[in-house]
C-alpha cells in the first residue's frame, strides 16, 4: 500500500486495493450509522458514573464480539475506562487507538436533541465528539480482521476513557502507560473543518486561579478603611491580558470572576479563573512564572495564584509528521487529499505526543457543532474515514 512510482503517484495496485477496501466500508455504511446511533442513544455525561459505565459495558461487548480482550480500569469518581487488546500476526508493539465515551451533555438531553438522520447527516449529542470515532475504530478493526483471515496484521490496543471532557485526571496515567508501550497513537477525536483535516498540532491547556484578599469595610461609614479586592482584581485582569502573545500562540482568558458579598461592603475577596493555552511546551515555564509573580497594585491586598498547565501542547514533531505523511498517502490512494490543521483545543493526544510517541489526532468523524446543539457528522464521510484508520494500523 505504500508504493510510489517515479512520478510520485500512488501505484495502480495500491489504488485498486484501496478502492476494494473503501467498497467494503461503503457496503457497511448503514450498519455504521446504526451503531453510532446506539452509542449516541446511551447518554454518557462525564459526571454521571452510572451512565458512563453503561456505555462502557455496551462498547466493551461490541469489541469483545469481534475478538478483543476487554478489561475495565475501574474508577470511583468517574465512569470506568475501557481497554481492549487485539492480538496480531506479528510481535510488533501495538498501535494504540485512543478516544473517550464521555460527553458534555447532561442526561436528559436526547429528548430535545434527538439522534436523527437527515440531509446526509447524523445528528445527536456526542455524535461527532466522539461516538462516531468509536464506531470507526470498531469497523476499521473488523475490516482488517476480514482482510487478514481473522487476525490483525499487528497488535492493536483500544483505550476509551470516561473523563476526557473534564480533564482526564483519572485516566491520564493509563493513557500514558499504554502509549509508552505502543509504536504510535491514533486518536479518533473529531476531524477539523468541512474537509475533515486531521490535527497535527493542538495547544496545551492550563488553568490557574488568582485569589485576591483585601480588607472589608462599610462602604458608607468606613469607606477609606476598606481595601477593595475587586478593584485590585480589575487591575490584575489588565496585567494578565498583557501576557497574551498571539504570535506565539499564547493566550490567557479570564473566563470566570467572582467577588464581593454585598453592594454596600467594600469587598475583601475576589477571584479569577484563567484558561491558558500554549502552542509550545517551552512557553509553559515562563507563563507559570509570570502568573505566580504578579504583584499587587494595592500593597494592602494579597494575591495567591494556584494551578498549572495540565495538558502539554501537541507539537508537530517528527513523530506526528511521520504518521501524518502515511495518512495523507493512504488518503491519496483512496482518492482524496487529506489536509492537516493546528487547533487550540486539547485532547488526550496531547499527553501521548508530549511523551514523544508518534500521534495523529482528528481521525474521527467529519462534521460540526461539537459540544453544541447542532452537533452532527456527515454520513458519506464514514467509509473513507474507516478505510484511513484501517490503512494506518497496517502502514505504521
Ligand atoms: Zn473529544
Amino acid at each position: 500500500m505504500k508504493k510510489l512510482n517515479r512520478k510520485g503517484n500512488t501505484s495502480t495496485t495500491a489504488r485498486s486495493l484501496a478502492r476494494t477496501r473503501l467498497e467494503y466500508f461503503e457496503q457497511r455504511r448503514d450498519q455504521m450509522v446504526d451503531k453510532i446511533r446506539r452509542f449516541v442513544e446511551i447518554e454518557s455525561p462525564s459526571d454521571n458514573k452510572q451512565a458512563v459505565d453503561r456505555i462502557s459495558a455496551f462498547v466493551a461487548e461490541e469489541f469483545a464480539a469481534i475478538g478483543g480482550r476487554a478489561q475495565f480500569h475501574r474508577v470511583v469518581d468517574f465512569g470506568n475506562h475501557l481497554q481492549v487488546d487485539f492480538e496480531g500476526e506479528t510481535q510488533q508493539k501495538p498501535i494504540l487507538l485512543l478516544g473517550h465515551y464521555d460527553t458534555v451533555y447532561p442526561t436528559g438531553t436526547l429528548p430535545n436533541m434527538p439522534c436523527r438522520v437527515g440531509n446526509g447527516r447524523l445528528w445527536g449529542p456526542g455524535v461527532l465528539d466522539m461516538k462516531s470515532g468509536i464506531a470507526l475504530m470498531l469497523y476499521a478493526i473488523q475490516g482488517l480482521l476480514a482482510w487478514h483471515g481473522g487476525r490483525l496484521p499487528r497488535p492493536v490496543t483500544v483505550l476509551l476513557v470516561s473523563d476526557e471532557e473534564v480533564g482526564s485526571d483519572s485516566s491520564r496515567a493509563i493513557t500514558e502507560s499504554l502509549a509508552k508501550q505502543s509504536s504510535a497513537v491514533l486518536v479518533a477525536e473529531p476531524s477539523y473543518g468541512p474537509k475533515g483535516a486531521v490535527k497535527t498540532a493542538r495547544k496545551g491547556v492550563g488553568q490557574y486561579e488568582l485569589k485576591v484578599t483585601g480588607v472589608a469595610s462599610h462602604s458608607g461609614l468606613d469607606f477609606e478603611k476598606g481595601q477593595s479586592a475587586i478593584v485590585e482584581l480589575a487591575g490584575q485582569i489588565g496585567a494578565i491580558s498583557k501576557l497574551v502573545d498571539l504570535k506565539r500562540g499564547l493566550t490567557l482568558n479570564v473566563g470566570l470572576v467572582q467577588g464581593g458579598t454585598r453592594v454596600n461592603v467594600v469587598p475583601a475577596e475576589a477571584s479569577a479563573t484563567i484558561d491558558v493555552r500554549i502552542a509550545r511546551m517551552k512557553d509553559a515555564a515562563g507563563i507559570d512564572r509570570n502568573l505566580r509573580s504578579l504583584k499587587p497594585f494595592n500593597r494592602k491586598c494579597k494575591l495567591a495564584v494556584t494551578g498549572g498547565i495540565n495538558r502539554p501542547p501537541l507539537e508537530r514533531n517528527a513523530g506526528v509528521a511521520m504518521v501524518y505523511n502515511k495518512a495523507s498517502l493512504i488518503a491519496r490512494e483512496l482518492g482524496w487529499k487529506l489536509s492537516e490543521a493546528a487547533v487550540g483545543g486539547g485532547s488526550d493526544g496531547n499527553f501521548t505526543a508530549g511523551l514523544g510517541i508518534p500521534t495523529l489526532d482528528g481521525l474521527g468523524g467529519v462534521g460540526d457543532g461539537a459540544h453544541a446543539v447542532h452537533e452532527f457528522i456527515v454520513v458519506s464521510e464514514l467509509p473513507r474515514r474507516a478505510a484511513l484508520l484501517a490503512g494506518l494500523i497496517e502502514a505504521i
